[in-house]
Parts: C-alpha cells; structure tokens; sequence
C-alpha cells in the first residue's frame, strides 16, 4: 500500500526541535482514490484510534466515501515525529493508505517546540509560518521561521 508523508520544513534558531507527541491529533483531508472526491471535512485521528478489518488486519481509521460510498483505509505509522534539520524538508508523518490519499494537512494541535537546552514552549503557534518564542533557559529570543510543509508519496 502506498505510504504518503507530510515533510516538514524550517529555519530553527536556538530552536533544537519541532516534534508531536505520540497522542497528538491529526487531521488530514483525503481525496477518494475512486471518484477523487475529497472528504467534507478533515479527519481528525491518533495513535490510539484502531480499527478491526473483517480480515484480522488493523488500521487506523476506515473512511467511506460519501459520493462512491468506496470504504477505504488508513494506518497513522508509528513512527517519531521529530524535526531538528534546520532549513531541510524532512518526513514529519507517514500515512499507509489504501485506496485514499491526503491532499491537506490541517494543523489543529500546537507543535511541541523545543529550547537548545530543553526548554519547552507551550501552546506554540505558528502563525505566518512563523514562531518566536523567549528562551527562559537560554534568557534568549528564540525562532521558527519560513515553517512549511508538503503531502508526497514515500518512496
Ligand atoms: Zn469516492
């Protein structure tokens, strides 16, 4: 099945990561692989969401398309997600589809980012494609800039 993954860019400065906890809620739109139709609404998911398929297979999450009624599937990859490559795309999230692929991911829960020294921001915004954030640790300013992010297949 294909894996599809969100990569994720950035310039960190004082910043060592941007990461997502392993509870952290996904919300992607998908686009039905039989009619192209996108879902209504983004679909929001996590690491704990599992769902049992007649043939003992487990995934995920099971989305049935309401314009072709096709059901399809999908399995979050548990997996880090962590970036620390300042000013490199880099996979974030993988996603094994089958018969359904995401077209947008929609950022819902703030990501954790975190000092050079461990400090962790809360509530961290990314507005403009852009965090800045004072450093208690570091007593510094602190930033994540041009943040952006692309949906490909995993090859
Ligand atoms: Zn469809």
């Amino acid at each position: 099945m294909p894996v599809f993954e969100v990569q994720i860019r950035a310039v960190l400065d004082r910043v060592s990561s941007v990461s997502a906890p392993s509870d952290y809620s996904w919300s992607f739109v998908f686009t039905c692989g039989s009619c192209g139709e996108n879902t209504p609404k983004p679909v929001t998911f996590d690491e704990s969401m599992s769902v049992d398929l007649i043939r003992g297979a487990k995934v995920t999450l099971t989305i049935k398309c309401k314009f072709c009624e096709r059901t399809s599937d999908v399995t979050l990859l548990v997996e880090p997600h962590v970036y620390s490559d300042s000013g490199e795309f880099k996979p974030f999230v993988g996603l094994d589809c089958r018969g359904t692929s995401p077209s947008l991911w929609n950022i819902i829960e703030p990501l954790t980012i975190e000092g050079q020294r461990g400090f962790i921001f809360e509530d961290t915004e990314i507005i403009n494609q852009e965090f800045f954030g004072y450093d208690e640790d570091l007593k510094q300013e602190c930033s994540v800039t041009e943040f952006e992010h692309v949906l490909q297949r995993r090859k």
